[in-house]
């Protein structure tokens, strides 16, 4: 396999690396997210020095913070849309960085990414249907469909969703700036912040947060399952470093679900269906470089998945 470059654009931090795989990346850059001109530059910078000492990339791949254009036939292919981050609206990320190193650039969500990765090395091995969603800053789900990651009339948004919301039981109203108290707005790491007036990995883990939390997170769950019919469900970001949360969204998904869905996975082994990514918080920047392999390939993304 030869060597491929990613890129992992969050919301935070960027994180550029260069490998083959999880057992040869090597070498890696972390910067925080600033401006689109100062992130593009410093990624640029670091792909050239990587060239340099290892010689020409077969391609780079970008996964990215959204919402995106995944679409290679559209004019925006590879910008960040309409996100609400400043100044970082129609902002053409795959243009520049694939202009500035001459090779094949591959683009898709950060969780779209990560789904790629946990396919290819990690959790989702062996599997061609399956979700991947981070609780974190933001709340964002990708999914694999029958071997193709899932694109369609954008590319799913799994975060901006209604869970029930009882306000008796819970006030707050919610962080989202489109919708207030969907998934996103209720479920971030942002709005447990909000809610509880500390953040998330100071609260203990017998705090009613927790399960509140777990709640929200299985009224979440719960319609992929019944929409994309998952064979697993993966779950990343800062959020689900709280191991403890797993056995309690397992629980309500368990509770919602009412044994509808009669699989034995479901119903006497779901510890092995909603699990952690494989790669832990590898999985984004791993998954760029899955999707640089692709790009590489020219596959398209349904083939490029198949090993
Ligand atoms: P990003 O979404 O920016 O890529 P993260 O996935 O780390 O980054 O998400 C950051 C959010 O997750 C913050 O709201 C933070 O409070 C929360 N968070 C980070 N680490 C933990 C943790 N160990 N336990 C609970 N919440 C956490
Ligand atoms: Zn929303």
């Amino acid at each position: 396999m030869s060597l491929c470059g990613g890129i992992e654009a969050g919301g935070t931090k960027f994180v550029c690396a260069v490998g083959t795989g999880p057992a040869d990346v090597r070498e890696e850059v972390r910067f925080p997210t600033t401006s689109p001109e100062e992130c593009i530059r410093r990624s640029i910078e670091f792909f050239r020095s990587m060239q340099r000492l290892y010689g020409t990339l077969a391609g780079i791949g970008i996964a990215s913070f959204g919402p995106v254009d995944p679409n290679p036939a559209s004019p925006a292919f590879g910008h960040i849309t309409t996100t609400p981050k400043q100044g970082w609206a129609h902002t053409n990320l795959a243009g520049p960085i694939g202009e500035a190193l001459g090779v094949p650039v591959g683009f898709d969500t950060d969780v779209n990414g990560a789904a790629l990765g946990e396919y290819r090395w990690g959790a989702a091995e062996g599997l061609d249907t399956f979700v991947y969603v981070t609780i974190g800053t933001g709340i964002g789900g990708g999914a694999m469909v029958n071997g193709g990651l899932l694109h369609g009339l954008m590319h799913p948004e799994m975060g901006h969703v209604f869970p029930p919301h009882d306000r008796t039981e819970d006030p707050f109203e919610g962080v989202c700036p489109y919708h207030g108290d969907c998934l996103e707005g209720l479920a971030s790491g942002p709005a447990m912040e909000q809610r509880w007036k500390t953040k998330a990995e100071a609260l203990d883990p017998g705090h009613p947060a927790w399960d509140l939390e777990a709640k929200y997170l299985a009224h979440g769950l719960v319609p992929q399952i019944y929409i994309l019919s998952p064979q697993r469900i993966i779950l990343g970001g800062g959020v689900m470093e709280q191991a403890h949360l797993f056995p309690k969204v397992r629980r309500h998904v368990r509770e919602i679900l009412h044994d509808y869905i009669r699989t034995p996975v479901l119903l006497e082994d779901i510890d092995r269906y909603i699990v952690p990514p494989g790669l832990g918080n590898r999985a984004g920047v791993l998954g760029a470089i899955a999707l640089a392999q692709a790009a590489a390939a020219d596959l398209g993304l349904k083939d490029a998945a198949l090993p």
